[in-house]
């Protein structure tokens, strides 16, 4: 179970801001569009979600940890988490470091 975040739509690494025919574009709006397993709310954009081994998605702070997974996610393989404010994480009070 590895966790990762969907970069903003218009961001450096994000999807087009504009509709567009693009593959990538098309197939984070879909990852964005899907429903958190836990809170049911749409995974969107800037949040930490993992994606679970029976393909579901689930947000970082809906996640119960009753076994926490080991961090074998590694953000210099996705630079768009570097160096981004994370606004919707900060506003929950929490501070995740892995
Ligand atoms: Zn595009
Ligand atoms: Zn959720």
């Amino acid at each position: 179970m590895a966790a990762s975040s969907l970069p903003a739509p218009g961001t450096k690494y994000g999807p087009c801001a504009d509709p567009c025919q693009h593959t990538d574009c098309a197939a984070t709006r879909a990852m964005a569009d899907r429903n958190c397993a836990g809170c049911a709310d749409k995974i969107g954009y800037d949040q930490r979600f993992f994606c679970e081994d029976d393909g579901s998605l689930l947000h970082l702070k809906c996640w119960q940890p009753d076994n926490p997974p080991s961090p074998q996610f590694d953000p210099s393989s996705n630079p768009a988490l570097d160096n981004r404010k994370l606004p919707r994480n900060q506003r929950s009070g929490r501070s995740i470091h892995w």
